[in-house]
């Protein structure tokens, strides 16, 4: 694939589309700023096989139960389910996890009381998630229309949009054909605009190009949530598991750290690596509790109610 259009607005006049900074030995990416709606994307016009970008060691799936990892992701899960549970104000409703991977959020859910379905195109992840969780996964290439039998009260997507090539037009779909008048909506993806992306500017763990093609902020995201028909009711910038680990690789970075530290977590785990986290871990929650705090944290999520037709 290529992308040299806007993922939003396919926008095309590549002149007027400002160049923020390029990524790449041979600056194969460019990260602009369309002129036309004000989205970021990655621009490439070398075709890549995005499909190997999947394979990578970040994406290969693994049984990660163990990991300081899981239970981290297991405590944020948590306390978004239950204030999933406080906003719609039911229990034991229906939870659709729109790129449930693995399934954790799905798992969590349904030991919460949700009555839980996802959908995940990649096999070895959604085969995981149906093998280990007995979960009720749909493995179709999504774009319009209804995917289970009934419409849910609950759509979570969790850094899915950042991937998608058209992602405005998606989750107008989704939410039309999937989501109860008055249902809730979960959207959760990286913070373009928060302060750990600022400081490392090409080095920050989420930008992920090239699998990221939009790079969003909050006004961008709201601009979408709206064209979908819902209104925003919440607004979170923390993630534990996400925005820490995202902090602590820019502040990794200023001393010329130039890896991914999520691979090398998942690979090498050096006494010296894990020295370094823990020497550097207290600086990193403070920082992004004040980045937080001020809506510049690593992530952003928003919960949004689907308006009446
Ligand atoms: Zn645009």
């Amino acid at each position: 694939m290529k992308q040299t259009e806007c993922p939003i607005c396919h926008e095309q006049t590549n002149v007027l589309h400002h160049i923020l900074f390029t990524i790449g030995d041979h600056s194969d990416y460019q990260i602009r700023k369309c002129a036309n709606c004000r989205n970021v994307y990655t621009f490439f016009d070398t075709e890549i096989n995005i499909a190997e970008y999947y394979d990578d060691k970040d994406y290969i799936v693994r049984d990660t139960q163990k990991t300081i990892f899981f239970r981290l992701q297991k405590f944020e899960y948590r306390k978004v389910i239950h204030k999933i549970q406080k906003l719609i104000s039911k229990q034991n409703q229906s939870l659709l996890d729109f790129g449930s991977g693995k399934g954790l959020f799905l798992h969590f859910a349904k030991e919460e009381g949700f009555e839980v379905k996802g959908v995940e195109t990649s096999l070895p992840r959604a085969n995981y998630a149906k093998e280990k969780f007995e979960l009720t996964i749909n493995t179709d290439n999504y774009f319009k229309g209804k995917i289970f039998d009934d419409a849910f009260i609950v759509i979570t997507c969790f850094h899915v949009l950042e991937h998608l090539t058209d992602p405005n037009n998606l989750l107008k779909n989704l939410v039309a054909d999937n989501l109860k008048n008055e249902g809730l909506l979960l959207i959760e993806v990286p913070n373009f605009k928060s302060w750990q992306s600022k400081w490392a500017g090409k080095d920050w763990l989420h930008l992920d190009v090239p699998r990221h093609l939009s790079h969003f902020s909050r006004n961008q995201l709201k601009k979408i949530i709206e064209h979908a028909g819902c209104k925003i009711i919440k607004q979170e910038f923390f993630s534990w598991h996400l925005g820490i680990i995202g902090m602590i690789q820019t502040l990794f970075s200023f001393f010329g750290y130039r890896k991914s530290l999520i691979i090398d977590l998942k690979e090498k785990k050096s006494f010296q690596l894990i020295f370094c986290i823990i020497l550097i871990f207290p600086i990193a929650i403070l920082l992004e509790s004040i980045a937080a705090f001020n809506k510049r944290g690593g992530i952003i999520r928003f919960y949004a109610v689907k308006r009446k037709n």
